[in-house]
């Protein structure tokens, strides 16, 4: 089977999207209609995020594996060093490999809890995410993808050190990397120069490189978009969305167009594949599939109960 940096160089879609495990069954089948409308319109694959608000472990392996199961969605099964002695990452890779996943994107993660906290190693476990890199080749697996940050992580030094930081997981061998969600379409093309420099200034092939993408399309979603972003909220966005907290309808509309704006940009830019988050339900993300045209060849129309009409 081809790896994940195979499928998005031939990227027959142009759209990627997160899950993360439902914490009851409700949320399950809710979300699993979202994976079913989703999985219509082909993705390159579907991350589902582990721990810190992402869910449990466990649930990670079992949704990673129903997707592997069930549907022709590839999944991506993030795995992060959090709490976990290496013999326990060596059981998590070898569980989803049992379930069927062969791509992880292994990450440090942030302390359970209180992500802002300071990192603390588990005391047999690992330091930072290019070892786990290291154990999910070691284990096999098949593609392993790493997380990028536009404006740099929050504890690196400088740029200078994050890039290089970013570089020495690429020499551990991960073959993709997805940046961490960014409100400016232009942070993310800074990231991408010197991601792109750095590679070829240390002899090194071209990486997949996945901007984030999230439709702002309520108060609470632009919540979940501080907490990722640090609250690096642009002020074009703060001028068009403050004024509308109070509207619903013209709050998801003008986080929408946001989002379109944004899209079209990386698309103009050369960005060829786009990771949506799709905090679970595939109304937003169907939306910008389609107005962007990211959906692969073959994509069937969309039947929810929400489906936008044809504009
Ligand atoms: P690292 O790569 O280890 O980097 C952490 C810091 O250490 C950085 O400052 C880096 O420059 C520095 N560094 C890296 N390697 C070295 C080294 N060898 N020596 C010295 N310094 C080094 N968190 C979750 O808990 N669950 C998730 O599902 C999840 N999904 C995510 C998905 C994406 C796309 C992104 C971008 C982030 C995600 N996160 C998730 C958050 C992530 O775990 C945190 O941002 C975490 O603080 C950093 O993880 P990392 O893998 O980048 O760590």
């Amino acid at each position: 089977m081809s790896t994940l940096a195979q499928d998005l160089r031939a990227a027959r879609s142009r759209f990627s999207v997160e899950f993360s495990p439902a914490h009851d069954p409700d949320a399950a089948a809710r979300q699993w209609d979202a994976v079913r409308r989703i999985e219509a319109l082909g993705p390159v694959f579907a991350s589902v995020t582990c721990g810190a608000g992402g869910g449990s472990r466990g649930g990670t392996v079992e949704l990673a594996g129903r997707l592997t199961r069930e549907t022709r969605v590839r999944p991506l099964a993030h795995v992060t060093a959090v709490g976990q002695s290496v013999t326990e990452l060596r059981a998590v890779l070898d569980d989803l490999a049992a379930a069927g996943v062969h791509d992880v994107l292994a990450l440090r993660g942030d302390p359970d809890g209180d992500p802002a906290a300071p990192w603390v190693a588990h005391p047999e476990g690992f330091d930072h995410a290019d070892e786990l890199v290291r154990l999910a080749r070691e284990q096999g697996a098949r593609s392993v993808a790493v997380a990028a940050f536009p404006l740099g992580h929050p504890d690196s030094a400088d740029l200078d050190a994050d890039t290089h930081h970013l570089l020495g997981k690429v020499r551990a061998g991960a073959d993709v990397a997805v940046a961490q969600l960014s409100l400016d379409v232009e942070d993310f093309l800074r990231l991408r120069d010197r991601f792109g420099t750095a590679l070829a200034a240390a002899g090194l092939d071209p990486v997949p490189l996945l901007p984030g993408v999230l439709p702002l399309t309520s108060p609470r979603v632009l919540e979940v978009a501080h907490r990722l972003t640090g609250a690096r909220e642009p002020a074009a966005v703060r001028r068009r969305l403050a004024p509308l907290a109070g509207d619903r309808a013209a709050f998801r509309e003008e986080g929408l167009r946001l989002a379109l704006e944004a899209g079209r940009r990386l698309r103009e830019e050369g960005v060829e594949v786009l990771h949506l988050y799709s905090l679970d339900r595939a109304a937003a993300v169907t939306e910008l599939v389609r107005e962007l045209g990211l959906a692969g060849p073959g994509a069937g129309p969309d039947t929810g109960p929400d489906a936008a009409p044809a504009r």
